[in-house]
This record gives C-alpha cells, structure tokens and sequence, in this order.
C-alpha cells in the first residue's frame, strides 16, 4: 500500500500480540485483493482482460468497487476510480515514475480511456464490464481506507477495547481514552497545524506533498482530476474525519480534486463528516478552511504564518515559518524563526543520487550497541531509535542517510548526514536552522570538510575540521552529528564492538 502498517492494541500483551497478528494478516489479505502491481490480482487482472467480456472478480474487491462509483457520482467524478490510465500517464501508478508532463496529446487521448460512467458493475453475478476498452481500474484512493477497517474489524473481533490502525496518512482510532493526533503542516514535515481528539472516528489525509515531482518550479502531485486529465493545483493538503476510514480516504482524495469550496460542500452534506480544507494561492501563501462540525474534534489550533515569496530571494532558504511546538500549542518568540534550507527529499537526492528509491528503516539500539555509539559519537545520548533511510538501487543499497537534530547555540539544527554503504561520510546538509546566523553552517565549503571520513577519523574542531567563524558551536554540532551519526552507523549496519 505504499506506507507501512501500524497496529496499536491495548490490554494483556500476548492476547494483543494475537490479535495484532490476525490484523495484520487482514491488511496482508486485502493488499494482496486491491493491488494492481502484482500481475495476478484482481484489479490487474481486469485492466489487462478483454473488455468486451465480462470479468469475474471476488466479491469484496466489486463490492469496494461499486462503494467507489458511488464516490464517484457524488463528486461528479472527481473522485474516480476508473482514471487508472491517466495516474499511469502522470508516474503515479504501477507505469513507474515519468517526473516530466506528458504532451497535451497524450493527456486528451488518456482522458477517453478514463471515467467510471464505463462501467457496469454486476454484483449478482460477480462480475464488472466496461464499455471503454483501455479502461485502467486503480483503487488507490480508497482501497487502503478499506484495509484499515478490515483490519480494525479484526482486533474488535479479539475484543480489544482500545486500538489504533493507520497506514500512510490514514487511520482509525477506538477506544477510551481518546486518541491524540496532529495534522503535519503541508509545507513543513516537522510543523504541526493542529492537534485533534477522537475516538472511533476515522482521519485521512490527502495532500500534495508525499508524492510528487517538480519540474520548473511547478510542483505535479499524485492527485489527479480525471476532469481535465491534470493534477490539482492550488490546494495543498484535505483532511477528512469520517465514522469509516474508506469513506475518510475517498472524501480527502475527492475533496482535495474539488477544491476548497466544492470540496467544502461535498464535506458538509456527508453525515458524520468533517473536513479541513489548505489551499495554496500563486505567491505561496496557504488558506485555511474548515467545515462546521470540525471544531468539535480540534482541541488546539494556530495559523501559521507562512509566506515562502518573502524569503526567496535571500541566500538559498526555502522556506520560512512558524515552528509550531506539538502538544498544546503556543508558539514561543524566541522559536519562531526557523530557517528551512532544503527538503530532506532534495537532500537525500544530491547525496545519494545513485539511489532509486528510499525506504525508512527504523533500528532500535540495545545497552551495549548505545554504549559503543555514545563512545563513538563522545557524548552521552538517551535516544535509542533511529530512522535511517536506506537509499538502493535496484536490490543494492547505495547509500544511507540519518537526520539527527543536535543542539546549537541553544536552539536544535537539523541535520541530514549521508553515509555511503563501507562506512564514509557521502554528503552534510542542514535542513533546518533555528538561529540567526544560519548561512555559514550551511556552506558545503565548510560541509565538505567531512566528506569521505569514517568513524576512525577524530573529526576534532580546529584540527580535523577547520571551524567557521562566528559560528563555532555550529560547528562543533555538525563535528557531533556526523560523529554520532558515524557511531549509529557502525553499530546497527557494521557491528562494531567496544574497543
Ligand atoms: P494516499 O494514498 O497517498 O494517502 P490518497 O488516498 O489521496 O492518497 O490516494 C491517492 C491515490 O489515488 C493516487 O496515488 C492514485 O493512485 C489514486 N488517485 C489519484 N487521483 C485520483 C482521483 N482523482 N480519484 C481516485 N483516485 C485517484
Ligand atoms: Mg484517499
């Protein structure tokens, strides 16, 4: 499904382990039912049969399917499950990525292979036609909602009185007490816009940020409106609160194609539905739109201020906002300025560039190894999880890279260190600082000084590394975080012992 599981239950350990397992099962279950990466599912094999002929599929996936045109006429389709063509046309779909527009040509002709008004969905029989030959079925939308009520269903079934399932930016949380959870700011993977509490309601959000490319500063995401055959512009991200988390992930997705006053109407008229709506104007300035029954869920919010044009211009920054402490959030002066340099994407991009795709790989450190890289690093720290990206190509890994927040001059600055397979430093880079003199930290003239070195090299400041005026405890943070993340390394991927 493109973003991991993850299952919460709560009570007597091993009958939770249980229970978690049949869960997880479940998702196994309806993945494998809802793919149309694997040749012999379902779905694939209905986009690649004879249209002409009726093409018999199990009842669940009709059923999901029939539940998505229903979607689908409801947002006079721009919720479609049947534009699998045009996701394909755009790199988002089983294809592979194009990260390049398609001629105009192409996007006209894939638009009169796409549209739900095709099918015929026989349930009785078991079966779906469509009238269009090249008709594409992709039920990405909608299909992993699904999977998380199914395996919901599941604990329930064991009797678990308080859980929790999500996938990618999807979930559904039961039971007392309430479940807590913040909406990542669209622009900002470190940001929260608000923090929300429920139980036994369903949170899904689409937004144009996980999954996108950019090609001359104009960014195309993986959602796309089956009505002109291209991806939305100008909304940045739709949640959706709904009793079902199919029914959240096919509103957020068919929202987010309607825009903010569409998108708000088909929200309010749902039952047990409440949306909150981020659109983006030209300049870069983000809106913010909620339907009425969404106050009842927020238990705090705050608008951050975000205005990307302003800074532009002033050397290589990005982006400017609001850092929003989670929690209750009352945005402190002295944290407010925060300069974002680069993406941690882009990073991972020039740094390992070699690199096909990236996946995170969460490692959890024992005493022992925590001592070793504490030793290595020549700090003590508590934190024993680490996520490292773990960048291959193909099945080989050409590269790793861990983002590690270390402490400044008072404020964290973060980092992202690359590490290339046998142990050397590939790449520094600040992502974010939160201090006033933030350029100097970021030149790669003082960054590449750590290039190709290893855990056996001391990295000491003045000697090793030559340190930059002004900013020496700068400095000494980078010399820690790549010495730490060095330590973190050998232990988890190399087994260093004590020495
Ligand atoms: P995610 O799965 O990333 O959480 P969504 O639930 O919004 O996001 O679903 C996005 C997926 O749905 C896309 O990757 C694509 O496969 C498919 N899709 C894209 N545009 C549409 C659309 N207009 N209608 C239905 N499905 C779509
Ligand atoms: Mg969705």
């Amino acid at each position: 499904m493109g973003a991991p599981f993850e299952i919460i239950a709560t009570g007597e350990a091993d009958h939770c382990s249980e229970a978690i397992e049949a869960a997880f099962q479940e998702a196994a279950r309806i993945e494998g039912l809802f793919t149309i990466y694997q040749p012999e599912a379902a779905l694939a094999r209905f986009n690649r049969a004879d249209k002409k002929d009726p093409t018999f599929l199990e009842r669940e996936v009709l059923e999901v399917l029939a539940e998505a045109v229903r979607y689908a006429g409801k947002s006079g389709g721009a919720f479609d499950p049947a534009a699998g063509r045009l996701v394909d046309l755009w790199g988002f779909g089983p294809g592979g990525e194009v990260k390049r527009q398609p001629s105009k040509l192409s996007v006209a002709r894939t638009l009169q292979s796409s549209g739900y008004t095709y099918l015929n969905i026989d349930l009785e029989s078991g079966c779906v036609r469509s009238s269009c030959e090249s008709l594409h079925l992709n039920l990405g939308g909608i299909a992993k909602g699904y999977a998380i009520d199914r395996a919901v269903s599941v604990l329930k079934k064991y009797s678990i009185q308080r859980g929790w399932v999500s996938c990618g930016s999807t979930l559904y949380g039961f039971g007392k007490p309430h479940w807590r959870v913040a909406i990542q700011h669209p622009r900002d993977e470190t940001a929260e816009i608000e923090t929300l509490n429920f139980s036994d309601y369903a949170l899904a959000t689409s937004g144009d940020y996980e999954r996108c490319f950019v090609e001359q500063g104009r960014r195309y995401s993986h959602l796309i409106d089956p009505r002109t055959g291209y991806p939305v512009s100008g909304m940045a991200s739709v949640s959706v609160i709904a009793k079902t988390a199919m029914a959240a992930d096919a509103l957020s997705t068919a929202a987010f194609v309607l825009g903010v006053d569409h998108g708000q109407g088909l929200l309010e008229t749902e039952p047990g539905v409440a949306g909150f709506l981020i659109s983006e104007d030209k300049k870069g300035a983000l809106q913010f739109h909620r339907t009425a029954g969404w106050s009842s869920f927020s238990v705090s919010c705050a608008q951050p201020v975000l205005s990307r044009r302003r800074f532009l211009k002033t050397a290589g920054m990005i982006a400017v906002g609001l850092m929003l402490p989670g929690g209750l959030m009352r945005p402190e002066r002295s944290e407010a300025a925060k300069i974002r340099f680069t993406t941690e994407k882009e990073a991972l991009a020039r740094m390992i560039p070699e690199a096909g795709h990236f996946e995170i790989e969460s490692v959890h450190l024992n005493d022992d190894q925590l001592s070793i890289a504490q030793q290595m690093a020549g700090k003590g720290f508590r934190k024993r999880t680490y996520d490292f990206w773990v960048g291959r190509k193909g099945e080989k890994v050409a590269g790793y890279a861990l983002k590690l927040n270390v402490v400044g001059k008072k404020q964290p600055i973060t980092f992202l260190i690359g590490i290339a397979p046998e142990g050397t430093v590939k790449g520094v880079e600040v992502l974010i600082y939160r201090e006033s003199k933030g350029s100097e930290v970021r030149y790669q003239r003082f960054m590449k000084q750590f290039h190709q070195k290893t855990a056996e090299d001391p990295l000491r400041l003045g000697r090793d590394i030559r340190p930059i005026s002004g900013a020496t405890l700068s400095s000494r943070a980078a010399a820690y975080a790549v010495r730490k993340s060095l330590g973190l390394f050998e232990v988890v991927y190399k087994g260093a012992e004590p020495s």
